[in-house]
C-alpha cells in the first residue's frame, strides 16, 4: 500500500437529560410528531432559552472521564443556516470556547497494541428537527419534537489510520458514554451516530490530503464500510490524475456507497457569534469535584482490574468490561458460584453470550439471571452434573423451565457418582464385549473412548467423567 488513510471523527451522543437543553420539553423518544417542542424549541419571539444543568453535569463527566481540560469558562454560539427542520434560524452551539477539550482515549487494535486517540473537543449544543420523508406522497413532512435535545459532540483528532481503528474508537466512546450513563447509546434512534471524515496521502507524505465528510452514520458496520468506500473512491480519483473535492457526503447503505450531498462549507458560511441570550458557562472547582466523586469504575480501569483479580487474559477481560451490563452481570456470577472466576468467564462468554446474540435480547431481560446461571455453575463444582449436562440445563434455564437444580431434578440429571452404581454398569460392559476389552489389552488404547461411551449411553451421560475413566482404566487393565 503505498496510500496512508487519514480519519477523524465527530461524534454526536445525544445527552441523556430527562427535558432539553435549553427548555423543559420532554426529549422522550417516539411521541407523535410535533407534541413535543415548545415555544423556546421553536424560537418563537419573547423566549428565552435556560441552560439545563443535568447537560453541562453530563459534558463535564464526559470531560474528567477522559481527562480532558474542563473550561472553567465556555460560551454559547448561534450557529446560523437555513433549513425547514431549524426554524429558529440557527442551532445554539459552541465554536471558539467548548465546554471540554483536549482529551484522549486509548483503543486497542488488531494485533493487541494499544493507540492514544486525541479527542479535540467535546462541547454541548442543540439538535435540530427530522425531515420526514416518506410521510407524505408528494411533500416532505418536519418533525420538530427533536429540536432543542441536548447533544455532546465529541470531535476527534485526525488520529486513525484505517476503518477498523475508526470503529474501534468510535465503540470505545460508546461504550464510556454508556459506563458514564449520559447517553442510552441506542443507534437505531440516533441517539449515538457519527461523521466521518477521510482523507488519503502517499505514504511519507507529512500533509494532510483533501478530506470528505460522511454524514450520520448510525451503526458501526456503517461506519467501517463508508470509509473503506471513501478511501477506495479517494485512491481512484487520486490516481487517475483527478483531485478529491472537499465536500458532504452520505452514505447510502443499500447500495453501499457514499455520494456527494453538498460542497463543504466553511466556519465563517454559518456567521458565528456569541448567543446573546445565554451567559457564559462557568465551572467551578467546587462542581469538578463533586462531579469526579461520582464517576464510576471506567472501562480500562475496570479491565485491568479484571486481568489482575480475576487472572483474565487481556482479551477476555475486553471481551467482559465492553459494557458496564455485562461487567456488572460477570461479577455478580462470580458471586453467585463462590468466587470461580475463570469458570464464570467460560459461560458468560461462551453459552450466555450466544444465547444473547441468538436472541437479539438485552442482558437485562435474560431469562438467565446472574444467580441462576451461578446456581448451575455451583452443580458442576460440586459434581451434581457434568458441563456436558450443564449445557442442557442451561438451554432449559434460558426456555424458562426454572432454575438448575429444578430442571436436574425434573428431568433426573443427576451425575452418577455413586462407584458402586457405575461398577456394575462397567462390568456389564466388559462382559459384552469380549472382543474389544482383548484389543484393549493388547495395547489399543483409544479404545477407552468406545467404552466411555458405552457407559455414557448406558447411563443417558450421567456418568461423572473423571470417575467414570478411572474406574475403567483399572477395570480394563484387569
Ligand atoms: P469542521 O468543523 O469544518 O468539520 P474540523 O477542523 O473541526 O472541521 O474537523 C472536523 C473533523 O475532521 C475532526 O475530527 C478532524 O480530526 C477531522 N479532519 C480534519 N482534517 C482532516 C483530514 N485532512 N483528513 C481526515 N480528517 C480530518
Ligand atoms: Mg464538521
Amino acid at each position: 500500500m503505498e496510500w496512508e488513510v487519514v480519519i477523524g471523527l465527530e461524534i454526536h451522543a445525544q445527552l441523556a437529560t430527562r427535558s432539553k437543553i435549553f427548555s423543559g420539553a420532554s426529549t422522550a423518544y417516539g411521541a407523535e410528531p410535533n407534541t413535543q417542542a415548545c415555544a423556546v424549541d421553536l424560537g418563537l419571539p419573547g423566549v428565552l432559552p435556560v441552560l439545563n444543568a443535568e447537560a453541562v453535569r453530563m459534558a463535564v463527566k464526559f470531560g474528567l472521564a477522559i481527562d480532558a481540560t474542563v473550561a472553567s469558562r465556555s460560551v454559547f454560539a448561534r450557529k446560523n443556516y437555513f433549513y425547514p427542520d431549524l426554524p429558529k434560524g440557527y442551532q445554539i452551539s459552541q465554536y471558539e470556547l467548548p465546554v471540554v477539550s483536549q482529551g484522549a482515549v486509548e483503543i486497542e487494535l488488531d494485533d493487541g497494541n494499544v493507540k492514544t486517540i486525541g479527542v479535540t473537543r467535546a462541547h454541548l449544543e442543540e439538535d435540530a428537527g427530522k425531515s420526514v420523508h416518506d410521510a407524505f406522497p408528494d411533500a416532505t413532512g418536519i418533525d420538530l419534537n427533536r429540536a432543542g435535545t441536548p447533544l455532546l459532540e465529541i470531535v476527534s483528532e485526525p488520529d486513525m489510520r484505517s476503518a477498523r481503528e475508526a470503529v474501534a474508537y468510535m465503540k470505545k466512546i460508546h461504550s464510556l458514554v454508556r459506563y458514564l450513563g449520559i447517553c442510552d447509546g441506542n443507534m437505531q434512534e440516533g441517539s449515538f451516530r457519527c461523521d466521518a471524515n477521510v482523507s488519503v496521502r502517499r505514504k511519507g507524505s507529512h500533509e494532510f490530503g483533501v478530506r470528505t465528510e460522511t454524514k450520520n452514520l448510525n451503526s458501526f458496520r456503517f461506519v467501517e464500510r463508508a470509509i473503506n468506500f471513501e478511501v477506495e473512491r479517494q485512491i481512484d480519483v487520486l490516481e487517475s490524475g483527478g483531485a478529491v473535492v472537499q465536500e458532504t457526503r452520505l452514505y447510502d447503505a443499500a447500495k453501499d456507497e457514499t455520494r456527494p450531498m453538498r460542497s463543504k462549507e466553511e466556519a465563517n458560511d454559518y456567521r458565528y457569534f456569541p448567543d446573546p441570550d445565554l451567559l457564559p458557562l462557568e465551572i467551578d472547582a467546587a462542581f469538578l469535584e463533586a462531579v469526579q466523586a461520582e464517576l464510576p469504575e471506567l472501562p480500562d480501569a475496570k479491565k485491568r482490574r479484571f486481568m489482575g483479580e480475576y487472572g483474565l487474559s487481556a482479551y477476555d477481560a475486553g471481551v467482559l468490561t465492553a459494557s458496564r451490563e455485562m461487567a456488572d452481570y460477570y461479577e455478580a456470577v462470580i458471586e453467585a458460584c463462590n468466587g470461580e472466576a475463570k469458570l464464570a468467564a467460560n459461560w458468560v462468554m461462551g453459552d450466555f453470550s450466544a444465547h444473547l446474540n441468538k436472541s437479539a435480547c438485552e442482558i437485562g431481560e435474560a431469562p438467565v439471571t446472574a444467580s441462576m446461571l451461578g446456581g448451575l455453575l455451583i452443580r458442576i463444582l460440586d459434581n451434581t452434573i457434568s458441563g456436558k449436562i450443564a449445557k442442557e440445563v442451561f438451554e432449559a434455564m434460558w426456555a424458562g423451565e426454572g432454575n438448575a437444580d429444578a430442571i436436574i431434578e425434573a428431568r433426573g440429571l443427576k451425575q452418577i457418582s455413586d462407584s458402586g452404581a457405575l461398577e456394575a454398569i462397567i462390568d456389564d460392559i466388559i462382559a459384552s464385549h469380549p472382543a474389544q476389552v482383548e484389543q484393549y489389552r493388547a495395547g489399543k488404547e483409544k479404545l477407552i473412548g468406545f467404552f466411555v461411551g458405552q457407559a455414557m449411553k448406558a447411563t443417558q451421560g450421567k456418568a461423572n467423567p473423571q470417575q467414570l475413566n478411572a474406574l475403567l482404566k483399572r477395570k480394563l487393565s484387569g
